[in-house]
């Protein structure tokens, strides 16, 4: 069974998972892993193993299928058993590890899919979390999406995966710290501060919708980077609504193609920044009154075309050789239309 390690150090939580180090596949360069005959993704998408299928949306004659991870990060076993191990702590590996499959046609891009399908996909997402969200032992659900090698994907068939975690990550604790101080000393939503001061600026914004701003982060770590935020403040994605979907679901596709014509389709990474979930120690701590207020959501758009090097890795400094200002206004001449 996996394991959840702090690092008191570095101030980080670490999935030890050795169950997912089984497959071999995963230490195979991309080229001898694509084949749709030996694709697990395939498989689910034909029915094969439905005792696993944990939900399904039909869109138009395809669907978009839920499924237990195989090799799971996190499971849902009994509660989480914490203890400390000298100056460390640990945290049995309880949580939950889905795969949305999102399509049943091995091959077919996220990005290729209409934007109705996409819509789906979201919705997906959205009631995947909401339904985890429930479970008090759970303190954090995101959704993320790996794709092509070079972002770590395991399978060219287009996935996101969901994960519930018993432990705040390290990133949202410190996300929330800063939007609740600014928050209370302000009166004032941060991200509401950074998207209405991005649409007067003007030069990272990529495209605005009537409910979503997209653009290019003034301190972007990667370039060409790509944050999409509501417009309005909310704070929780799981209240999006169908239609608030559809319109995320287009200003998505036309993002992805903007960096498909800039970048010749790169890898990419596409992550869900949500609220924390009122787990029952959150309840006790009362750390996240006020969250309505102080937290907006946000996805965030990574292509991934440079690796990282030292300074990254020791300093957590990012060295982005792109300004985002450029980005942003090559971006804007890639007009999808
Ligand atoms: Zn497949
Ligand atoms: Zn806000």
């Amino acid at each position: 069974m996996s394991e959840l390690r702090f690092d008191p150090v570095g101030r980080s939580w670490v999935i030890i998972a050795p169950e997912r180090g089984e497959r071999p596949s995963d230490f195979l360069p991309a080229p001898d892993r694509d084949a749709a005959e030996s694709c697990p993704l395939c498989l689910f998408a034909a029915g094969d193993e439905p005792s696993t299928v944990v939900a399904r949306r039909a869109q138009g004659d395809d669907e978009v299928l839920v499924v237990a991870n195989r090799f799971p990060a996190l499971r849902i076993e009994h509660h989480p058993r914490r203890r400390a191990v000298g100056p460390y702590d640990q945290v049995s590996g309880v949580g939950a590890h889905e795969v949305i499959v999102e399509t049943r046609h091995h091959g077919l891009a996220f990005s290729a899919l209409p934007s109705e399908h996409i819509a789906a996909i979201i919705l997906t997402w959205r009631d995947r979390i909401a339904d985890l969200m429930r479970d008090r032992r759970v303190h954090y659900v995101t959704v993320f999406k790996n794709s092509g090698w070079q972002a770590a994907a395991p399978h060219e068939h287009a996935h996101s995966q969901v994960i519930a975690t018993p432990v705040r990550p390290t990133r949202l604790a410190d996300e929330l710290a800063a939007a609740r101080e600014h928050f209370f000393a302000k009166e004032r939503c941060l991200s509401c501060d950074v998207v209405n001061y991005e649409l007067e600026a003007r030069e990272r914004i990529v495209e605005v919708t009537e409910r979503y701003a997209a653009f290019c982060p003034y301190a972007s770590r990667h370039p060409f980077e790509v944050l999409i935020y509501p417009r309005q403040h909310e704070h929780d994605f799981t209240r999006i609504s169908d239609a608030s979907a559809r319109e995320l679901a287009r200003l998505l596709k036309r993002t992805l193609e903007r960096l498909r014509r800039a970048l010749s389709g790169p890898a990419f990474n596409l992550g869900l920044h949500t609220t924390p979930s009122l787990s029952t120690i959150a309840r006790a701590h009362h750390d996240l009154d006020g969250m309505d207020l102080f937290w907006h959501w946000r996805l965030e758009l990574i292509p991934r075309i440079n690796s990282y090097g030292g300074f990254e890795i020791t300093a957590d400094v990012h060295i982005n050789p792109v300004a985002p200002e450029e980005a942003a206004a090559h971006l804007r001449t890639l007009d999808p239309e």
